[in-house]
């Protein structure tokens, strides 16, 4: 195989860290001024996996990085939520973020 596309890379809104995506944990705004974790529609902010990434949760949200990355107002209590999320995050097995390549190919034709 000689695919190695660089990963994208991004920046930690807590630590500032730069690191590829897949390293990293993407929170974006979901419906109702809720946030979601994973990938999806609207904007994102990206945070370092968990459980180490808690700590940048804590510095983002302190100083507003995470309202201010995605450019929308964030509930202290949405903030809470998606802490639980990160917190349960580590133990779920990782999923590649982006769009989903989905192409089936029926081998039909033969
Ligand atoms: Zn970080």
């Amino acid at each position: 195989m000689h695919d190695k596309r660089p990963a994208p890379v991004r920046t930690c809104v807590g630590c500032r860290r730069r690191a590829p995506s897949h390293v990293l944990v993407r929170v974006r705004s979901g419906a109702d001024r809720q946030l979601e974790v994973g990938a999806g529609d609207g904007r994102g902010a990206w945070l370092c996996r968990p459980p180490g990434g808690l700590e940048c949760f804590d510095t983002a949200a302190r100083r507003g990085a995470l309202a201010q990355a995605l450019r929308t107002g964030v509930s202290a209590e949405a903030l809470a939520l998606v802490r639980a999320r990160l917190v349960g995050h580590h133990d779920a097995p990782t999923r590649r973020d982006g769009p989903i390549d989905d192409e089936t190919q029926d081998g039909t034709s033969h």
